[in-house]
């Protein structure tokens, strides 16, 4: 075993180890743009990378149908996920109403926090029943705007799903009885150390960011990993305290920028209405 193993083993962070880097796709669905989606794959192709597939199973979000249902999304799915990819449960039809408090509180509303236990069962099930029937296997939880609870967690874990994409520590940890493989980045950021997953939305992404993100890449490609590979490699333990207190500082920060970016949207539309 390696010092980056042993450095992660113990739930903190190892600063003489290279980082590693996990690319996330968020909000696939049959109606997101299959050609927005596709501007990633010759990346992907070159350095075979294998990401996180974050489908929404039942979409009811407006902001998601882009497009005119694609009818070759769950074969091509089947296909990445036959590659290496992992596939992510994204919350169930990704309308987020509920007010209710997440363990990460960084967004309200949210679709699952808050919501009670029968109904995050029934959505979680009939949610996993709907991708196993497209022949995927979801092995991870994915939640819309980061909204969970305890709640979630013992739902998930009592169907088999043992990992989540959440959290903003350095390393993954055991939380809630499931692992946390922390996702702290919405695009690249060369870090020092620790397991960095980046978040992205190919609906909305322009073209000068994944040229960003192609550039990033290329320059560090050996630093990029999957899912299983972090299982594969890492034994998850609860985190250390040094590593809890970067966490609930970042936590904070991040909480304070959707706070500022709410308020700025606010503005706009009040000035809007003014002329
Ligand atoms: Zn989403």
């Amino acid at each position: 075993m390696n010092d980056t193993i042993a450095g992660f083993k113990q739930g903190r962070l190892d600063r003489r180890m290279p980082a590693q880097y996990l690319l996330r796709f968020d909000d696939l669905c049959p109606t997101a743009s299959r050609a927005k989606f596709q501007r990633f794959m010759p990346m992907m192709q070159e350095f075979r990378i294998k990401p996180i597939l974050a489908v929404v199973p039942d979409n009811r979000d407006q902001e998601l149908m882009v497009s005119p249902h694609d009818f070759e999304f769950w074969s091509e799915m089947r296909a990445m996920e036959s590659a290496g990819a992992t596939v992510a449960i994204h919350g169930f039809q990704h309308v987020c109403r509920s007010r209710g408090k997440a363990l990460l509180p960084v967004n309200r509303p949210t679709e699952f926090a808050g919501i009670p236990e029968e109904l995050q069962r029934q959505w979680i099930c009939a949610g996993l029943k709907i991708l196993r029937a497209h022949g995927l296997n979801p092995r991870l939880w994915v939640a819309p705007r980061h909204g969970f609870d305890h709640v979630t967690l013992r739902v998930l874990k009592s169907q088999g799903i043992k990992f989540i994409s959440d959290g903003l520590a350095r390393v993954p940890f055991v939380r809630g009885g499931v692992t946390w493989i922390p996702q702290q980045l919405w695009e690249p950021v060369e870090r020092k150390g620790g397991l960095w997953t980046i978040c992205l939305h190919s609906n909305t992404a322009d073209d000068a960011a994944i040229e960003r993100l192609y550039r990033f890449v290329r320059q560090h490609a050996c630093q990029f990993t999957s899912f299983d590979d972090v299982c594969a490699e890492y034994s998850f333990s609860e985190l250390r305290v040094s590593e809890r207190i970067y966490e609930c500082l970042a936590t904070v920060r991040l909480r304070a920028s959707r706070q500022k970016q709410d308020l700025l949207r606010l503005m706009r539309m009040t000035k809007g209405h003014r002329v």
